[in-house]
């Protein structure tokens, strides 16, 4: 079903192919069972380079173009696999890489690219602000060598299964800044020593490690502001356009994942003395969704590779992550209702992936938010928030 342009692609996604053969259905239907991590996938992936794709060779990665971590992301989707437990390595650590100092790049990068140091919680999201970020109420206060952390994060994916987190805080009041963008900071925690940090999971409808944090009077050195204090907002927005192609990704091998297994099941289903698949009522939802990935993927094509031309590509990245969000749901709709029955029974995996492709409509983005940039950034309507 699908050619790869790039021929090293096509070589990644071969020894991706054969890493997750290793982790088949039964293997994530039992961790979603008891809501468990991953930790012999993530550490094969680990030991196999491919989550330190893109981190520079200097510091111990594969020093690999946006693409390449697109091609591993996707097929360990296409595979039936799951990204979810791993991905925000890839783009969490671009914000070190860009806005980094030396020292900061020195200490943490090589010991991520080789897994001693998993850099997996990412801490933006809060109850009370949800997608209006800027408006977040997590406080850091500057004591000395020192920064004093107060507030509450939630749905920090991993952040039991991770070693560091980057965070987003405020450190000057939303009323003191000219911009309600300005005033943020961005820092590393090392959740291995902080004190003052309590975790507490999250239970949903899919196996993804979600939590809720708690900062009580959470010490973080000095050393660990990234960049210029006040500035944290854009560092982070910096790395959205990434985390939207690679969420793409998953969709898409989401979305071939979804329609093999259709496919197959049509062809061999037989009923009323002809396969199911025989019938257009069965196909043509099948169909549909493939259109609607390859459509998604072609943009998403796209924005890889503006992305590594250094050109903008929010155009491309935010169009990109809506449409193959949608195509992956399509592809998963029209796969249960071609199985009937058995699309609901968990020894098909049908009802496991469903439920977890569902969330990329609402995070790392929603569809609304979306649109919203489209109308306004992209075709000059105006702003509504
Ligand atoms: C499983 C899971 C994992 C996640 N992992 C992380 C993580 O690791 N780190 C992290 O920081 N966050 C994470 N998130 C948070 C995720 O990014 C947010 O859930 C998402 O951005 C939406 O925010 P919200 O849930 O607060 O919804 P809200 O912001 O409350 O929005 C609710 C609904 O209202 C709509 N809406 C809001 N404002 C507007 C508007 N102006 N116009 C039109 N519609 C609007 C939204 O589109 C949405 O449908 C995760 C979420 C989930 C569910």
């Amino acid at each position: 079903m699908d050619q790869p342009l790039v021929e090293a692609d096509a070589e990644i996604r071969a020894e991706v192919r054969k890493l997750c053969a290793r982790f088949p259905g039964p293997y994530w239907r039992e961790l979603d069972l008891r809501r468990g991590y991953p930790t012999e996938f993530v550490t094969a992936l680990t030991e196999a380079g491919f989550l330190g794709a893109l981190i520079p060779e200097e510091f111990g990665g594969a020093g690999l173009p946006l693409s390449a971590a697109a091609a591993i992301l996707g097929t360990v989707h296409e595979e039936g696999c799951n990204g979810a437990a791993c991905h925000a390595q890839m783009y969490i650590m671009g914000t070190i890489l860009r806005y980094g100092s030396a020292e900061q790049k020195r200490r943490y990068l090589p010991g991520v690219a080789d897994g001693s140091l998993r850099l997996q919680a990412f801490g933006v999201t809060e109850p009370s602000s949800g997608t209006d970020t800027t408006a977040l109420r997590t406080t850091a206060r500057r004591e000395g060598d020192r920064w004093i952390v107060n507030g509450q994060k939630i749905w920090t994916s991993r952040a039991e299964h991770s070693d560091l987190m980057l965070l987003l805080a405020r450190t000057t009041p939303r009323e003191q800044v000219a911009k309600k963008t300005d005033g943020l900071s961005t820092f590393i925690v090392d959740m291995r020593t902080a004190k003052g940090l309590t975790i507490r999971p999250i239970r949903t409808m899919m196996n993804h490690n979600s939590c809720e944090v708690f900062f009580d009077n959470m010490e973080v050195p000095a050393a660990n502001l990234v960049g210029e204090e006040g500035r944290g907002f854009r560092y982070i927005l910096d790395g959205m356009n990434a985390e939207r192609l690679l969420i793409a990704a998953e969709c898409i091998g989401d979305a071939k994942w979804f329609t093999a297994k259709s496919v197959a099941y049509a062809k061999e289903r037989v009923l009323f003395g002809r396969p199911i698949g025989q019938n257009q009522g069965v196909q043509f939802p099948i169909a549909q969704a493939y259109a609607r990935m390859r459509a998604a993927e072609a943009i998403v094509e796209r924005g890889l590779e503006r992305f590594e031309a250094g050109l903008p590509c929010g155009e491309e990245a935010n169009m990109g992550k809506m449409l193959a969000a949608e195509a992956s749901w399509a592809a998963g709709e029209a796969c249960i209702q071609t199985h009937g029955g058995f699309g609901f029974a968990e020894e098909y995996d049908i009802e496991r992936k469903f439920r977890e492709t569902r969330l990329y409509q609402v995070a790392p983005i929603s569809t609304n938010l979306v649109l919203s940039y489209l109308g306004e950034h992209v075709l000059g309507m105006p702003r509504s928030y």
